[in-house]
């Protein structure tokens, strides 16, 4: 069998200032590391090239932040020409880029594309000033319009854009107002994420001290049930929770043959799509994770502790087999039972492809009816999971109530 190809996710963990919502591994402030932390980045690339042996297969490249479109589109280029070196970076790779729009121009995009960059991820978040405002975006409404312009004109033809729903005082008319202009914009994919409250924001804290009202999880529902078919009707198809992507139809899934789960629209993101599958990928730079070869990893967090590590272990020889990196400050073997419970967990998030019982015998040797039968039913009793001929997805309903379901395979097969 043909080696599954492997994706890369490259962290940027760099930002111009922090949005009050964000807990990711990101700094304001460190633009003198910035030219260390890429040459640290080449150098794990370069280091994991070798560790592997040969010259791995890789369909997806993904430079995820923070803010990668802070930095010059130079350092990609000396990224991806190290990649095409350590790897088989194979024909027609997706390679994807965040960017913020206000960071972006149309000469910063073309090198971006000139660079091999040929999906593009803005953080619209939404059309409303108050909102970009509360969320602590620097952005607005025309930055957004001018950065899609400024993207096509430097020939981008792959376009996510990011949009947040149930924020504080929100209403749904609200929400239905960034929703059509997300639309207006005409992009290949949209991502739409409800805020959650993470540990240590200002958001939590703004909420718990009652200077902002808490997030409504009613309204929130609303909200998305109603993106769910105002994007249905505009020709979207939603392919996982939180993602709906143009190039695909329900006459197509009709079409395929219907013991194969519904094929990806054209513009689904592929790089996602690995996770969700739980198949291969290798996390570079600081607080990356990654999954590969039964290995969990987890890269240190901070960027300047990511430069030192990168810089003193490339003397000295590997503590560990692939995946391992000097920048690795975890690397588990993942039990069968718990990555059993992950891929379920990750799976189910695909909301037509859902959980494929062919993949679970293959990869873990045990039969899904047999191990999952008591959550499958309680699921299925609660109308939040139904049968299909290839495994199970979440219903409608379901989707709703995703944490739900998530619940019922955790820890299954111990
Ligand atoms: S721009 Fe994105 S990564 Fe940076 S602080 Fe804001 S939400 Fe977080």
């Amino acid at each position: 069998m043909a080696e599954t190809p492997y994706s890369l996710y490259l962290h940027i963990p760099f930002c111009r200032q922090r949005c009050a919502y964000c807990d990711f591994n990101t700094y304001a402030g460190l633009e003198a590391w910035h030219a260390a932390y890429v040459d640290a980045l080449e150098a794990e690339i370069r280091y994991l090239g070798r560790q592997a042996g040969w010259r791995l297969p890789v369909h997806t490249v993904y430079f995820g932040g923070g803010t990668p479109s802070l930095l010059p589109p130079g350092a990609y280029e000396r990224l991806l020409t190290a990649i095409a070196d350590a790897f088989h970076l194979l024909p027609g790779a997706e390679i994807s880029l965040e960017a913020n729009p206000g960071t972006v121009d149309r000469v910063t995009l073309a090198g971006l594309r000139a660079a091999g960059v040929n999906r593009l991820s803005l953080g619209m978040q939404s059309a409303r000033p108050e909102e970009l405002r509360l969320l602590g975006r620097e952005h607005d409404l025309p930055a957004v319009i001018r950065a899609v312009a400024a993207a096509r004109a430097a020939g981008f033809d792959n376009l996510n854009l990011d949009l947040m729903y149930g924020l504080p005082g929100q209403t749904l008319a609200h929400w239905q107002f960034s929703l059509e202009w997300a639309l207006r914009l005409a992009p290949e994919h949209l991502s739409l994420y409800a805020l959650t409250l993470e540990h240590g924001t200002p958001m939590r804290a703004w909420v718990r001290r009652g200077l902002v009202p808490p997030p409504d999880d009613d309204a929130a529902a609303d909200m998305y049930e109603w993106a769910a078919a105002r994007l249905q009707a505009a020709g979207f198809v939603q392919y996982e929770l939180s993602n709906w992507a143009l190039g695909g139809t329900d006459a197509a899934a009709r079409a395929a043959a219907s013991d194969q789960p519904p094929p990806l629209p054209r513009y689904a993101c592929r790089h996602n799509v690995q996770y969700w599958r739980s198949r291969p990928y290798l996390g570079l730079g600081a607080g990356a994770h990654g999954w590969a070869a039964g290995y969990r990893t987890v890269n240190v967090r901070a960027p300047q502790a990511y430069i030192a590590r990168l810089r003193a272990g490339l003397a000295r020889p590997p503590a560990h087999p692939f995946p391992w990196t000097p920048a690795t400050v975890q690397l588990r073997r993942l039990p069968q039972d718990e990555a059993l419970s992950e891929y379920m967990l990750m799976a189910l998030r695909l909301t037509r492809e859902g959980a494929r019982w062919d993949e679970v015998r293959r990869c873990f040797g045990v039969e899904p009816e047999a191990v999952f039968a008591s959550a499958l039913a309680r699921c299925q009793d609660a109308g939040l999971l139904e049968r299909v001929p290839w495994g199970a997805r979440v219903t409608p309903r379901g989707r709703l109530l995703a944490n739900w379901v998530f619940r019922a395979f955790v820890g299954i097969g111990r």
